[in-house]
């Protein structure tokens, strides 16, 4: 009966376009229907069981969190090492923390989850951080194609009054009051294919070192890439198919197709984001909501629905990695 109740929900995974609240309730309404989930995913009818190797199905054991192997009765339990081990928090509200997470279009803080599904503001905050865990894009391959780069500071970059400040100075007072001004901000690295993917990362500053290392690490070398006329860019060119620059001094903003706008208008959507729902970031946790922003930027087009999304990075890590 549970066998058949768990393939139903795999199917709805890959042809449920929408994700409603009551979709949601009628495919989790407990805590039971969530364990069942993951051990379907983890465990399904005909895996091999770890312990006699047999190709078995597992079934629940009653009163705990595990089932057993038909044959030999050895136990497995569906949440070890993934977000949810050991967690005292129930998973039915766990899945729906991750369903308010997917649901709302610039996310959600954890004040909101504490309101919504009633835990501690320390509980929301640490079923948010697990959560974020899960949204890395360091298995998802280089960007490829045209890819425009850009750094910005989170917390502002330099504006004109800043520039006419510093116009009047000599190089070596310059090169002071610039940075004065980058020292208490964090420098964010964004990088993305035009009509594709995009990946952002806090990194130490935007020194030429430090960008074009970002840069060779995330993009294959037979890209195009689109620059602003920022100096560390400057050889850019050598490491790949080619570069081109925008001109923004010269008020020249779209020169041909070398343009930024991508990458500009997802730093307004990034920055806008975290000021209207997060008002702001510690620098700590500034590339995990990075991670998550671009998480949902890549999925814009909706056809991969982001719960599922996210449901489907639930992974169970090597023993010591796993969330604490
Ligand atoms: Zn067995």
């Amino acid at each position: 009966m549970g066998a058949r109740k768990r393939s139903s929900i795999d199917t709805s995974a890959s042809s449920e376009s929408q994700m409603t609240f009551s979709r949601f309730l009628q495919l989790f309404p407990d805590n039971d229907a969530c364990l069942d989930y993951l051990k379907a995913k983890f465990f399904p009818d005909g895996s091999e069981c770890p312990k006699c190797e047999k190709v078995t199905k597992f079934h629940r054991v009653k009163h705990r969190s595990a089932y057993a192997c038909q044959y030999c009765r050895h136990q497995v339990y569906p949440t070890a090492g993934t977000i949810f081990h050991k967690t005292t928090t129930s998973l039915q509200l766990w899945f729906w923390a991750i369903f308010l997470l997917s649901s709302t279009r610039c996310g959600i803080s954890a004040k909101q989850l504490e309101r919504e599904i009633g835990v501690s503001y320390p509980t929301a905050h640490r079923m948010f951080k697990q959560i974020r865990s899960l949204l890395g894009d360091d298995d998802e391959g280089p960007l490829r194609g045209q890819v425009e780069v850009d750094e910005t500071l989170y917390g502002g970059k330099p504006r004109a009054k800043h520039r006419a400040a510093w116009a009047g100075m000599d190089r070596s007072q310059r090169r002071q009051a610039a940075s004065r001004f980058a020292a208490n901000k964090t420098t964010v690295f964004g990088m993305i294919e035009r009509g594709g993917r995009v990946r952002a990362r806090v990194v130490d500053n935007r020194t030429r070192d430090v960008l074009q290392e970002q840069m060779v690490t995330h993009i294959l070398p037979e890209s195009m890439i689109y620059t602003d006329e920022w100096s560390a860019y400057r050889t850019v060119g050598e490491k790949f198919a080619g570069h081109k620059r925008v001109r923004h001094k010269a008020h020249v903003y779209v020169d041909g197709d070398a343009s930024t706008n991508l990458i500009e208008g997802f730093f307004g959507l990034l920055k806008n984001g975290i000021r209207g729902v997060y008002h702001s970031v510690s620098t700590t946790y500034l590339q995990d909501y990075l991670n998550e922003y671009a998480f949902r930027f890549n999925r814009r087009d909706g056809r991969e629905p982001l719960f599922w999304a996210i449901l489907d990075r639930v992974q169970k890590r090597p023993p010591g990695l796993a969330g604490s």
